[in-house]
C-alpha cells in the first residue's frame, strides 16, 4: 500500500525516559510504516535542553507557532536530584511552562473512554473535558504572615499618579493576607481558546467561577466571557448546535457529578488544578488522559497528561521488562495528525488518526493490554502485555480493521 503523503511539517518534540522509548515504539511500528511522516525535529530530552540552555524548547515552541500544530513527548521538569543526575548547568525550567508562554495557550485535558474501565462516576458515559486558565490568581499571588493588630490596605497606582485605595482589614491581633491578580489579555485568549475548541470539537461549553462572592474579580471573567461569545462565537454555536452555558462553580460541581459528560468544563486557574485532577482519578487512569494545548492564534500542541514514567525506565534501563500504557502517547500522535490532515485537507490523514484510534480501543476491549490498565479493568482474563508487545497488538488490530 502506499504511504500516506503529508504536506506541512509536524513539529515533534521528543522527551524523555520511558516515554522516549515508547515515542520510537510508537514512530517505528505505528506510523512510519503508514505515512511518508514529515516532521520537524526538536530534541527536548533533558540532555539537549542542557547542551542548548534551553533554547531548543524556545525553538519548538517558535516552531509551533509557525507551523500550527505541534507533538510532544512528556519531558523532565528538573528538580534538586535531576541536577545531580543530568550534570546541569542550570534548574532548567519546565519545558511545557516555557511552550505555554510562547503559545500564550490553554490546556484541554480529556479521558479516553474503553469498555471494562468504568468511571467512578457511573453515569459519566462521554468524556469531559478540562479546560484550567492557566495564568495568574493564587499561582502568581503576594503573601504576607501579619505580625500583630494593623490596618491592611488594597492599593493601585496608576501611571499617572491617581490612587484606588481599599481596606482589607483591621487586625486586631496576626493573621494572613494574599494579594492575587489576572490580566485582561489572559482572560480574553482563555475565553477564545475555549469557544474556539468548543466549536473544532463540536461540544457544549460550561464556565463556572464563584461571581455571586467575587463581584468584580471573578464577574470579569463571567463578564468577557459573556461579551467574547455573543460578539464572536454565538453565530457559530447556534449552526453547530452547541450550548455556552454558565453557571456558579457550586451549580457547576453538583450538575457535573450528575451529567452524562460530552462538553468541555472551563475553570479559573485554582479550580482547574484541583477538578481536573477529580475528574482524572475518576475516569479511571492518568495513562488514558489526553491534553492538548490551544493557543489563541490557532497553534496546536498534543501530548499525554502523565509523565516521563522514570521507574518503568531504569527497569527498562536494567534489561527488565516493563508494561507501560502507550496509548496516551499514541492519542497526542493522532490528535496532531487529524489536526494537520483537517488543516491540509488529507482526508487519508485524518482517516489514519481515527483507524489508529479505533485501534487502541478495540484493543484493550479486545482484553489485551498492559499491567496498569489490567488492574482497573473489569475484562475477565486479561493478556498483559510488555510495552512493546501491547504496541504490535495495536498494529495487529489496525491492519485488521478496514
Ligand atoms: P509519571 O511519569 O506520570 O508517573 C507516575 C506513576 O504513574 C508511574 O510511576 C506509574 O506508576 C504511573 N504511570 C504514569 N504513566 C504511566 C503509563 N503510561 N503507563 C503505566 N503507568 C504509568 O509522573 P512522575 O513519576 O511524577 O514524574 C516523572 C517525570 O515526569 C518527572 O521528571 C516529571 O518532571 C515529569 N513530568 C512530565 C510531564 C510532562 O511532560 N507533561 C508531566 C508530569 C510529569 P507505577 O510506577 O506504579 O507503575
Ligand atoms: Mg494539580
Amino acid at each position: 500500500m502506499a504511504k500516506i503523503q503529508m504536506k506541512t511539517p509536524l513539529v515533534e518534540m521528543d522527551g524523555d525516559e520511558m516515554t522516549r522509548i515508547l515515542w520510537k515504539m510508537i514512530k517505528d511500528e505505528l506510523l512510519l510504516p503508514y505515512i511518508d511522516l514529515k516532521t520537524e525535529y526538536y530534541d527536548l530530552g533533558l540532555e539537549n535542553r542542557n547542551a542548548t540552555d534551553d533554547q531548543v524548547t524556545v525553538d519548538s515552541a517558535n516552531a509551533t507557532l509557525k507551523y500550527g500544530v505541534a507533538v510532544k513527548c512528556a519531558t523532565i521538569t528538573p528538580n534538586a536530584a535531576r541536577m545531580e543526575e543530568y550534570h546541569l548547568k542550570e534548574m532548567w525550567k519546565s519545558p511545557n511552562g516555557t511552550i505555554r508562554a510562547i503559545l500564550d495557550g490553554t490546556v484541554f485535558r480529556a479521558p479516553i473512554l474503553v469498555k471494562g474501565i468504568t468511571p467512578y462516576v457511573s453515569n459519566w458515559t462521554k468524556p469531559i473535558t478540562l479546560a484550567r486558565h492557566a495564568y495568574g490568581d493564587v499561582y502568581k499571588n503576594v503573601e504576607i504572615k501579619v505580625p500583630g493588630a494593623g490596618k491592611a490596605e488594597l492599593v493601585f497606582t496608576g501611571e499617572d499618579g491617581t490612587e484606588i485605595r481599599e481596606t482589607i482589614h483591621t487586625f486586631d491581633g496576626p493573621g494572613i493576607l494574599q494579594g492575587i491578580h489576572n490580566t485582561e489579555r489572559s482572560i480574553r485568549s482563555f475565553a477564545g481558546a475555549c469557544f474556539q475548541y468548543a466549536v473544532d470539537t463540536k461540544q457544549d461549553l460550561w464556565f463556572s467561577t464563584k461571581d455571586t462572592i467575587s463581584k468584580k474579580y471573578d464577574h470579569t471573567f463571567k463578564d468577557i466571557f459573556q461579551e467574547i461569545y455573543e460578539k464572536e462565537y454565538k453565530e457559530q454555536f447556534e449552526r453547530l448546535g452547541i450550548e455556552y452555558f454558565y453557571t456558579l462553580i457550586d451549580d457547576a460541581v453538583a450538575r457535573v457529578i450528575r451529567s452524562e459528560g460530552g462538553f468541555i468544563w472551563a475553570c479559573k486557574n485554582y479550580d482547574g488544578d484541583v477538578m481536573s485532577d477529580m475528574v482524572a482519578t475518576a475516569y479511571g487512569d492518568l495513562s488514558m488522559m489526553t491534553s492538548v494545548l490551544v493557543s489563541p492564534s490557532g497553534a496546536y500542541e498534543y501530548e499525554a497528561a502523565h509523565g516521563t514514567v522514570q521507574r518503568h525506565y531504569y527497569k527498562y534501563l536494567k534489561g527488565e521488562e516493563t508494561s507501560t500504557n502507550s496509548i496516551a502517547t499514541i492519542f497526542a500522535w493522532t490528535g496532531a495528525l487529524k489536526k494537520r490532515g483537517e488543516l491540509d485537507e488529507i482526508p487519508e490523514l485524518v482517516a489514519f488518526g481515527e483507524r489508529l484510534e479505533k485501534a487502541c480501543i478495540k484493543t484493550i476491549e479486545d482484553g489485551k493490554m498492559t499491567r496498569s490498565l489490567s488492574l482497573i479493568s473489569s475484562c475477565e482474563n486479561p493478556v498483559i502485555l510488555d510495552s512493546l508487545g501491547f504496541i504490535k497488538a495495536i498494529r495487529e488490530t489496525f491492519d485488521s480493521l478496514s
